[in-house]
């Protein structure tokens, strides 16, 4: 369904690694647009990003400057030679954006979770000259819930239009409640979207995952450590001027800063000396988890027959809320975080609940 191989993305760009896009959230007027961009040249990047149409969560706020924008990035193009991208949500934002000769297009977390839109804009290329769909790089945000399948399907909705330089964005998915992030990054999602397609470029976007200024620099070496493909960071020439997003934009001098901090991890070196006895070390301790895991599970099945017994419902809310708090703070002593064991608890009681209903 999805191909083994893929073109390279942005092929008019110089093919420095990882592959970094950047520029703002949305194109606001020609001289913010070009202001930033000549700032990110000198910076030496060579993708330029700007929204022209920006979805909103609420009505009444900037959703962007429309196709009159498309201008300002053909200018940009013009004048720098950066190749150019924007977000499209539908056949007729990807025709007018095609026909302005940006480079890329993206599809945005809110348009990837509805299978009708993305069906309609890889119906749109599907219709383009082989020339241009042979050309243009079209990446595939992650849908706002944390749904593999949905955005895989995408994906897939994509490559069978025929689109060769095909990658997806990880910008964290949304959630309820309070967290550092504005949408968490939940890493084994696209680390799993990479075990189940490998050739496909991965790209991490910092600034929707970290939401503020300040997470950009680590949530990008992280991405660099994970073996990300590349990296979409939004910057404006005049961040707190921002119309949308201006919490997370940063200027191109600071671009520039964090990328020449960044330690690149060495892909090429595949020496594992030292790090086979480590692993067979943890290859161990995972069997004696495995086996803890299962030993468990045996005394939550008796526990399970026993309630069965007595008529008592499985689910006991009190003796699990117990179970997590006094959890919670041995993880912390052995200086494991608490959320940590939290999570993994949780999955622990879901098993065991789902066991014993199996035998009832
Ligand atoms: C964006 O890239 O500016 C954007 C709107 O992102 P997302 O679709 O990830 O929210
Ligand atoms: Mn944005």
């Amino acid at each position: 369904m999805i191909p083994d191989s893929f073109l390279p993305l942005f092929p008019a760009a110089d093919k420095s690694s990882p592959l970094i896009l950047a520029g703002p959230c949305a194109a606001e007027s020609a001289g913010q647009t070009l202001d930033t961009a000549r700032g990110l040249k000198r910076a030496g990047i060579s993708i330029f990003r700007a929204g022209v149409w920006k979805p909103r969560t609420k009505p009444g706020g900037f959703e962007g400057m429309g196709a009159p924008a498309l201008a300002w990035l053909a200018e940009v193009k013009a004048e720098t030679g950066m190749a150019t991208a924007t977000e499209v949500a539908n056949a007729r934002h990807l025709a007018e954006a095609v026909e302005a000769g940006v480079d890329g297009v993206w599809i945005g977390a809110r348009t990837s979770a509805n299978p009708f839109a993305v069906q309609e804009i890889a119906d749109a290329i599907a219709l383009l000259p082989e020339s241009i769909r042979e050309s243009l790089t079209v990446l595939v945000k992650n849908p706002v819930n944390p749904d593999i399948e949905l955005w895989i399907g995408a994906l897939q909705r994509l490559a069978r239009a025929g689109v060769r330089r095909l990658g997806a964005i990880h910008r964290g998915f949304s959630s309820y409640g309070k967290s550092i992030y504005r949408n968490p990054p939940l890493w084994r999602i696209p680390i799993e979207l990479h075990r189940r397609i490998p050739a496909l470029p991965l790209i991490c976007d910092p600034s929707h995952i970290g939401g503020s200024r300040d997470l950009i620099a680590p949530l990008t070496q992280q991405a660099l450590d994970m073996r990300f493909d590349g990296l979409i960071i939004e910057s404006h020439c005049n961040p707190d001027q921002a119309l949308s997003d201006a919490a997370q934009q940063i200027t191109p001098a600071q671009i520039s800063q964090i990328l020449s901090g960044l330690e690149k991890p060495d892909i090429a070196n595949t020496s594992t000396e030292n790090l086979e006895a480590l692993r067979r070390e943890i290859d161990s301790i995972d069997d004696d988890l495995l086996e803890l895991l299962a030993r468990r599970m045996k005394v939550a099945r008796e526990i399970g027959r026993l309630k069965h017994s007595l008529r008592m419902p499985v689910v006991q809310p009190g003796r699990y809320r117990s179970l997590i708090e006094s959890r919670s703070e041995s993880a912390d002593r052995l200086g494991i975080a608490p959320e940590f064991i939290k999570t993994v608890l949780e999955a622990i009681h879901e098993e065991s609940v789902r066991q014993q209903i199996n035998l009832r």
